[in-house]
């Protein structure tokens, strides 16, 4: 069973030290006596200095590898999932109960040096996260999208795209295309 009593949001807000002393106090209380929720947060601080600001609130998508999301389910986390073959396109929500939302995008990843990660969405723009950290012989990229963020967006469209970078050289790995929908 996983409790609810202390919602993901707050238990971020717990962890990153900005709720005030008696909140803070209500919440110690509570995880001393409920395994569901310090199971949570345990699993939200093995994301060590992934996790920030950043990606509670803004658009950011972080590559993650697939053994922290079994963690992240495992402590009883929502997890929406999506998955691509490369060329592929979803569509797409976020839900009030979600707390991640992870998208698997497919593609043969032996053999490439560095990866960049080029996301075009119509409603923040144009991003570029360079050489992103990949297992090799994993088949697929694993990403994690801000809920926050997910949860403000109308109609948008998200183009992402794989490139290879092999000294000067980039090539088009792969592409995915999202369609969000509000839910
Ligand atoms: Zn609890």
């Amino acid at each position: 069973m996983t409790c609810t009593a202390v919602q993901t949001q707050e238990l971020t807000e717990y962890w990153l030290g900005e709720v005030d002393e008696a909140h803070e106090q209500r919440i110690d209380e509570h995880l001393f006596a409920c395994a569901s929720c310090s199971s949570r947060l345990s699993a939200l601080v093995d994301l060590g200095g992934a996790i920030r600001r950043t990606f509670i609130e803004g658009w950011l998508s972080l590559v993650l590898p697939e053994p922290f999301l079994r963690r992240i389910k495992d402590a009883g986390f929502q997890v929406r999932e999506y998955d691509l073959p490369a060329g592929g396109s979803v569509s797409c929500t976020v839900t009030p109960d979600d707390d991640f939302v992870v998208s698997y995008l497919r593609a043969p990843l032996r053999g490439v040096q560095r990866l960049d990660v080029l996301i075009d969405d119509t409603t923040s723009g144009k991003h570029r996260a360079n050489d992103v950290a990949f297992d090799a012989s994993a088949e697929a990229l694993v990403t994690v999208t801000s809920t926050a963020y997910l949860k403000t967006l109308k109609h948008s469209q998200q183009h992402v795209r794989l490139v290879a970078v092999d000294g000067g050289e980039e090539r088009l790995w792969a592409d995915y295309t999202f369609h969000h929908y509000p839910s």
